[in-house]
């Protein structure tokens, strides 16, 4: 069990029941939500403490399958209802998913409380309603929380813009994908759109293109990742919060908070999420050790220099 002051890194974001569709199968009713798999991926790099909802339906077991990792679960709080359930297949690139269902259940009566004394230094508002993510804004201690970053999608940005406009202003970075990107800035330039998401509050912003990797935008500066490439691509799900789980569990470990560090965080952040795809669910990182990331970080370098 880790002491609460040992969580330097918070995450706040769905805890989900997900029933997901890719080319290679289906499945009902697995463990998901946005703060889950941010936690899991984080966990190999800093412990990290989890501020979520579930309903009186959440499986025992996945409770249990967070319990696996230095992740602190006494905010994990159980309230009458259903729990999030989103339900979303994927075409065959695996770029794009489609929601097909939404039910946000105990979300909507969720009001995050923080625990004074337990402020973290390093916070991540995963994607959820935008107005959780200002009430947790707003328990925060600046400067103690020396770096707040925020994901969102397509549905909070379209269903809830001016609040999403007015966490902008208030987080240093902010981590979307490219289709998020461009319909957060109108612009359909990804190098165009991340200076204008810049324009709207964050120093630092990080753009995913799914297998044709990641780009940062970061002050004045700008850099590009591949991905890592992989042969087989299993299920996408997860793999956007496992990359933002990667980046700031590796950002909370080192504390440092360079040009250089960032980009060090994007590699943590990519290879993690080539780990996600490999399999359905959490399954792949269930198994993965740290000497594994390692070893493909490794490789990774290699392919990258020239
Ligand atoms: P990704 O890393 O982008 O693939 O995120 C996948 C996870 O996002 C799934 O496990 C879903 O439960 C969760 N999710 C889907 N829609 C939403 C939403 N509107 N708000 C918060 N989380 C969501």
């Amino acid at each position: 069990m880790t002491n609460p002051s040992q969580y330097p890194l918070m995450v706040v974001g769905t805890v989900a029941i997900d029933s997901v569709e890719t080319p290679f199968g289906k499945r009902d009713r697995v463990f998901g939500g946005s703060a889950s798999y941010f936690s899991y991926a984080a966990s190999f790099f800093s412990p990290v403490e989890l501020i979520a909802v579930v309903g009186e339906d959440f499986p025992a077991e996945y409770r249990k399958i967070l319990e696996e990792r230095p992740i602190g679960l006494e905010h994990l709080t159980v309230c009458p209802g259903k729990t999030f359930y989103w339900k979303g297949k994927y075409e065959s690139d695996l770029n794009t998913a489609h929601t097909l269902d939404t039910q946000l259940n105990v979300l909507l009566e969720f009001k995050p409380k923080l625990q004074a004394n337990r402020e973290p230094e390093y916070l991540f508002l995963a994607n959820i309603d935008p107005t959780l993510q200002l009430e947790v804004l707003n328990q925060v201690k600046r400067p103690k929380c020396k770096f707040v970053a925020c994901d969102t999608m397509n549905f909070w940005i379209e269903g809830k813009p001016g609040e999403l406009a007015k966490v902008l202003k208030r987080v240093d970075m902010v981590v979307v994908n490219d289709g998020e990107a461009r319909l957060l800035a109108k612009e359909a330039n990804l190098i165009k759109a991340g200076r204008k998401i810049q324009n709207l509050g964050p120093g630092t912003v990080i753009i995913k293109k799914g297998e044709h990797g990641a780009l940062l935008f970061h002050e004045e500066r700008f850099f590009s990742l591949p991905a890592y490439p992989l042969e087989d691509v299993f299920d996408p799900t997860g793999a956007g919060d496992t990359f933002a789980g990667g980046v700031m569990g590796y950002l909370t470990k080192t504390g440092d908070l360079d040009f250089d560090h960032f980009k060090q965080a994007l590699a943590h952040g990519a290879i993690v999420a080539s780990f996600t795809v490999e399999n359905f669910g959490l399954d792949r990182l269930r198994t993965l050790r740290n000497s594994e990331i390692e070893e493909r970080l490794n490789h990774f370098k290699e392919l990258c220099h020239f």
